[in-house]
């Protein structure tokens, strides 16, 4: 496709500015759109959805949505998982760019009122991105969600997003013994695939047989290859034909669907399972699986771990400002008393005193003060007080507090390791792990395929 000109200039005002475009590179289903077809969208449509998605890669968002609410509509962008306003927009030209989008996406324009999904390639500034376009129905209109993935940094190995090592361990050992269910949780638009697909690559696959079931939407785990069930076969068929393959772990995609559940987790009593969930920590995960599984006993005891993960924001290193912690701190926190420097968010720059001009902001992270994110961790196993919670109701602060009361590896735990090195702040733990605000929301589930 020609159609998208490199470094094409636009007036802005008085100033001429230089945009770079992004590169629409065709849909990853391979699905070519057809322009001719649809001229009037693309019409209509494709210099806006071209300056949007170059806006929000411009701004580095890991994600954009695009709401219509009635005539109006409004894009939003979001840098490490904090949200920015975006352009706003006509309803019928939001509705032309998510058409558009969807048409690149190689999805099907004329359905309106079922969410899809697909991704298209990208490039920007000569680096390679994956846009995923998913559409949901939603207040009389269609809404978008577009996630940005930089393949050339993408993070693959459990060493580059720092799972644990007592985490990696208990993976391993889990897999090696040829049963139980281990469940990675995190919250939506979290990257819960990457970081449940560098689970599954903490188990050496030359030694294990790993097979994938589902769809894994064209990533890919080196050695680890996409089983593909018979025509016919049921669920419970696929699995005993995996085992006769000598399998040793099973990946599933996304547990959502009960009876999907139920099958391999009757199934982890001679094969590890392992599968992602959305869920806001380990202990709400448990929770839903134990719903979805419906009978407690049982799923307690096949249950071998829960991996959860959330992100939070890096200090830039280029404006962080190091002190010095005081002792009631240091013990408030619960950090080694020894701990001489602490780093911070860098304060707002003062405008200068004489002439009001205010100095330039860091151009590491443009006066935010954080830059990128990392992940931490929390894992619960099914201990004796873990398992009474879990029969008692698998209320999720029941469960959590049992595995605190069991000494087991807390989120708070993990990111005082980063506060300790310098990688974050404490002013940030506080803000990723202050309790929800009024009710809790509903957790957004991804559809079935
Ligand atoms: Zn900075």
């Amino acid at each position: 496709m020609a159609l998208f000109k490199k470094n094409q200039s636009v007036n802005d005002d008085d100033e001429s500015e230089e945009i770079e475009y992004v590169l629409f590179q065709g849909a990853t289903n391979g699905i070519e759109a057809n322009l001719e077809e649809n001229k009037k969208l693309v019409a209509a449509g494709l210099t806006a959805a071209k300056e949007l998605v170059s806006e929000a890669l411009e701004e580095k968002s890991e994600m954009l949505k695009l709401q219509i609410d009635g005539k109006r509509a409004m894009a939003s962008f979001f840098v490490d998982g904090m949200k920015r306003p975006g352009p706003k927009y006509p309803g019928p030209q939001a509705n032309a760019v998510i058409q558009m989008l969807k048409l690149l996406a190689g999805l099907d324009i004329t359905v309106r009122d079922k969410p899809q999904r697909g991704g298209i390639s990208a490039k920007y500034r000569d680096l390679p991105f994956e846009l995923m376009v998913k559409t949901q129905p939603g207040q009389g209109a269609e809404q978008l969600t577009v996630t940005m993935r930089n393949l050339k940094t993408k993070r693959v190995t459990p060493e580059d997003i720092g799972i644990p090592e007592v985490i990696k361990a208990k993976i391993r050992d889990t897999a090696a013994s040829h049963r139980g269910v281990i469940l990675i949780a995190g919250p939506p638009e979290s990257g819960v695939t990457t970081t449940a697909l560098c689970a599954l690559r903490c188990v050496d696959s030359y030694l294990y047989q790993c097979f994938i079931l589902g769809n894994l939407y064209g990533r890919e785990v080196l050695n680890v290859p996409v089983f593909k069930p018979e025509p016919g076969h049921t669920l419970e068929m696929t699995i005993d034909r995996i085992k006769r393959n000598e399998g040793d772990v099973i990946f599933f995609d996304e547990f959502i669907d009960p009876e999907v559940v139920k099958t391999a987790m009757m199934a982890a009593s001679d094969i590890c399972i392992m599968s992602e969930m959305y869920a806001r920590d380990a202990a709400d995960a448990i929770a839903k699986y134990v719903g979805l599984v419906g009978d407690p006993i049982t799923a307690a005891e096949n249950l071998a771990c829960v991996v959860s993960h959330k992100l939070i924001r890096k200090l830039c290193t280029r404006c962080r400002e190091a002190f010095r912690p005081s002792p009631k701190l240091l013990a408030q926190v619960g950090l080694n008393e020894d701990t001489k420097t602490l780093y911070r968010k860098c304060p707002p720059p003062e405008p200068d005193p004489k002439t009001g001009e205010e100095p330039e902001p860091c151009r590491a992270c443009g006066g935010l003060g954080f830059r990128g994110r990392v992940a931490v961790f929390e894992m619960i196993e099914p201990t004796e007080a873990v398992k009474e919670a879990i029969v008692a109701g698998a209320d999720p602060a029941a469960i959590r507090a049992a595995a605190r009361k069991d000494k087991q590896i807390t989120f708070q735990k993990d990111a005082l390791r980063l506060v300790e090195d310098g990688t974050t702040g404490l002013e940030e733990l506080k803000r990723v792990f202050a309790p929800p605000a009024g009710k809790k929301k509903a957790v957004r589930r991804r559809p079935p395929q």
